[in-house]
């Protein structure tokens, strides 16, 4: 099974080996963009752990027998899979603790404590962990810390800010990169996303080895827009003038009315994140990546903005004023 992967090789050579010396963690926090996997592989290692057909000290399933497919389908009884819901802000805290009639009664940290139905233990997948409340951590944090005997739950996250440290300390972390661009580009082939495998090759260059952005990215409009805000942030300082300048006149080609040019903006704005997390990645001179942390706060204070009623035009220009200003000094004044 775990050769259909693409990616993350290390991450299954470990988990393999401590399966094997019977070592499993009660809580694990996949760290890493999203849009690489990490949500994939925790079903695939409840795959190998609820498989009929495989011993779990094999690390492997077959993918056929009922359990797997209950697995693959997200209909098993035992695979509790909760997260942050479409157009959401917040992991609403009535799936980790119950809604407020029923706190304690129902909801994740309920249910994982109750009995197997079919498995000999149960499994949870907690996407988006990062967007927790205080008060859905901490009902989470008393599971962690007394975890139901052979439950285990796996936590995602795209990065450790917004994690509580008293959960941080509950898990065990591992880390997951993005995907190469040839891994990108062949899932696209693959899945049949793309005419040509150059047309594949073209946009895995610019997705940040995220297979969510590489398919957002065959849209020729967002592909250009992509590339224009590439190389509006690709040095520093930011030219403030000639960026709002390459922008607009994407966005004038891009057309539409008024809610596709605010959706268009949006689109902007996520891409601008994208590059600036990679830069901070990538950036190994503190000063700087400073500079790209509060340029990327800015980004995400813009997103705000987006969903007032801001005028498109004036928020970009807001925006790459305030870039190119944070881009030249070191610390937000
Ligand atoms: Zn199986």
């Amino acid at each position: 099974m775990w050769e259909t992967l693409r990616g993350h090789q290390n991450q299954v050579e470990m988990f393999r080996r401590a399966i094997g010396r019977g070592r499993v963690a009660h809580a694990y926090l996949f760290i890493g963009p999203s849009g690489i996997g990490k949500r994939l592989f925790a079903r695939m290692m409840t795959q190998s752990l609820f498989c009929e057909q495989v011993p779990d000290s094999e690390f492997d399933a077959c993918g056929k027998c009922p359990p797997c497919k209950q697995v693959l389908a997200g209909t098993h009884p035992d695979l509790l899979e909760i997260g942050c819901p479409e157009g959401k802000r917040e992991l609403p805290i009535a799936l980790i603790a119950g809604r407020d009639e029923n706190r304690g009664k129902e909801g994740l940290c309920h249910d994982i404590a109750m009995r197997p139905m079919s498995a000999n233990r149960r499994v949870a997948i907690i996407d988006d962990a990062n967007t927790m409340n205080e008060a859905s951590a901490n009902s989470l944090l008393k599971t962690l810390e007394e975890p139901p005997p052979g439950a285990i739950l796996f936590l995602m996250t795209p990065s450790l800010d917004s994690i509580l440290p008293t959960i941080r300390s509950r898990c065990q972390m591992v880390r997951f990169s993005p995907l190469p661009e040839r891994d990108i580009a062949e899932l696209l082939v693959e899945l049949g996303d793309v005419e040509t495998p150059a047309q594949a090759e073209k946009v895995a260059q610019y997705a940040e080895g995220n297979l969510a952005t590489a398919q957002q990215l065959l849209d020729p409009g967002l592909f250009q827009l992509k590339t224009t805000v590439s190389s509006c942030l690709s040095s520093l300082p930011v030219d403030s003038l000639q960026s709002v300048k390459m922008i607009t006149s994407v966005f004038d080609e891009l057309g539409g009315d008024t809610s596709q040019q605010r959706q268009n903006m949006r689109w902007a704005n996520q891409f601008c994140i994208e590059v600036l997390r990679l830069s901070i990645r990538e950036s190994a001179d503190p000063l700087t990546t400073e500079r790209l942390m509060s340029m990327l706060d800015r980004c995400f204070e813009a997103e705000s903005h987006l969903r007032q009623t801001m005028p498109v035009l004036l928020c970009l220009e807001a925006m790459f004023d305030d870039l190119a200003r944070l881009s030249r000094v070191a610390v937000p004044v």
